[in-house]
Parts: C-alpha cells; sequence; structure tokens
C-alpha cells in the first residue's frame, strides 16, 4: 500500500483546501481516485499545483474539477506495470509514458486445491469450547483471539468481540487469577 488514506492531495501549499468529513464530491472524487491510484501502483503524473490540469487524479491541481478520473496515461502505466504482453513496448501519451515491465509472478496460487481437513469445514463456532486455546485477548478483555490447530499448518482463528457484560465477567475472572 503506499499512501494508505493520507490525503495529501487536499493540501495546497501550507493551506488546507478541505477536510475529509467536508470535502466536497469533486475532491472526494480526486483523493479516493488517486489513492486508489497509488495502491495499484500509479504515481502522480504531474506534483506541481499551479501547472495546467493533466485530466488525471494522479495530477496534483489547485481546481479538481478536470482532474476527478483516471486518463489514458493511468490506464497504460497499468499495462506498463501488469500485462507481460507490454514486456518492453513503450506506451505514451500527450501526459505520460511508460515502457512494459512484463511483471509477471514467478508462483500462482490459481488453481490451487485446498487440501483442509475436512473437520475443518465442519465447525460449530456458536459453542465456545469448538474454538481451541485462547491466544490472545485485548487489554480491556473486549476482544479475543482463539486458534484450533488440524496440524500441518491447518489452523482456524476465531475473533470474539464481546459485550460489555461478558468483559466485565472476563476482567473479574483475570483479576482472580493474579
Ligand atoms: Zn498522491
Amino acid at each position: 500500500m503506499a499512501e494508505g488514506a493520507r490525503l495529501e492531495s487536499v493540501y495546497t501549499g501550507n493551506r488546507i483546501v478541505g477536510s475529509n468529513p467536508t470535502l466536497s464530491a469533486i475532491w472526494r472524487n480526486l483523493v479516493s481516485c488517486q489513492e486508489v491510484g497509488h495502491t495499484l501502483g500509479l504515481d502522480h503524473q504531474d506534483t506541481n499545483f499551479n501547472n495546467a490540469n493533466l485530466g488525471t487524479c494522479m495530477d496534483y491541481t489547485n481546481d479538481p474539477s478536470t482532474n476527478q478520473h483516471p486518463n489514458q496515461g493511468d490506464y497504460d502505466e497499468l499495462l506498463c506495470i501488469y500485462d507481460p504482453a507490454y514486456a518492453g513496448q513503450t506506451l505514451s501519451t500527450s501526459t505520460h509514458s511508460c515502457t512494459g515491465t512484463g511483471h509477471l509472478d514467478s508462483t500462482t496460487t490459481l488453481g490451487q486445491t485446498t487440501k483442509m481437513p475436512n473437520a475443518m469445514t465442519d465447525l460449530d463456532f456458536d459453542n465456545s469450547g469448538n474454538w481451541g486455546r485462547l491466544v490472545s485477548e485485548s487489554r480491556d478483555h473486549g476482544q479475543s483471539v482463539y486458534e484450533l490447530d488440524f496440524g500441518g499448518g491447518n489452523k482456524v482463528f476465531t475473533f470474539v468481540t464481546w459485550t460489555l457484560e461478558e468483559r466485565g465477567r472476563r476482567a473479574h475472572a483475570a483479576s482472580q487469577l493474579k
């Protein structure tokens, strides 16, 4: 993941022009598009706020109106990064250029069959006795993680969020153990 939810695009110089909950729909389009783009591996096409808009959300701007969507350069970049058919080919638009990397994972999980023990697929989670051993619990006793080990690297983890009543009961039980 690149920047996650960091909203660098809503700042103009030192001035914030929008904050998360109150961003206009247009800024939201630009920012969410840009962050998804980063997550897929796309870089900014331009980081000068004052240049003319390139028509892509991967462009810094003071006026997001025409930068709410990816442009052809961004789609080309995805081909350059991910599509082996474009290995060595250069794709260019007026705003962007890239050369295909021929990226191909050396391994794939496609077609992999799961070899879970049958018992793993037939668990009754309503019964806490089937969750296995407690492996962690939050300090306030609100969340617990249980592990049921079937051997051979096959494990079932159960994540539990307790009711307030049960938290109190668990906190009390823990204090009795000290
Ligand atoms: Zn960015």
